[in-house]
């Protein structure tokens, strides 16, 4: 079965300089790359963003909506789970993030 693979400039892997696909982009600490094997990640800074955006959306989501008290923190907690994922699968898409070396990969390296 063929799929359809986004690309997007952004993405690009600093060992091999392909372009890796969206659907292959991970917002772990660090990943293979499907390519070439070698570790990558996401820069820190994306999933620096990503992080506050998942955290902040959640506490103001419900407050906005005028939820308070302990339903706010109820509803608070299980949505930064969905806004994690949310971004994990759909907002990469719209906002490619830019792809570095995995440290320990560089450090692997330089040492073998
Ligand atoms: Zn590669």
């Amino acid at each position: 079965m063929l799929s359809k693979r986004t690309y997007s400039l952004r993405t690009v892997c600093p060992a091999c300089e392909r372009q890796v696909p969206l659907e292959s982009v991970r917002l772990t600490p660090c990943f293979s790359c499907p390519l070439c094997g070698r570790g990558i990640r996401v820069r820190a800074a994306y999933r620096t963003t990503q992080n506050v955006v998942s955290y902040a959306g959640a506490i103001l989501l419900p407050y906005v909506a005028g939820v308070r008290g302990v339903l706010w923190i109820a509803l608070a907690i299980p949505l930064v789970v969905v806004l994690a994922g949310l971004q994990a699968y759909f907002i990469k898409y719209l906002f490619p993030p830019t792809l570095e070396w995995c440290p320990d990969d560089v450090v692997r390296l330089s040492i073998g």
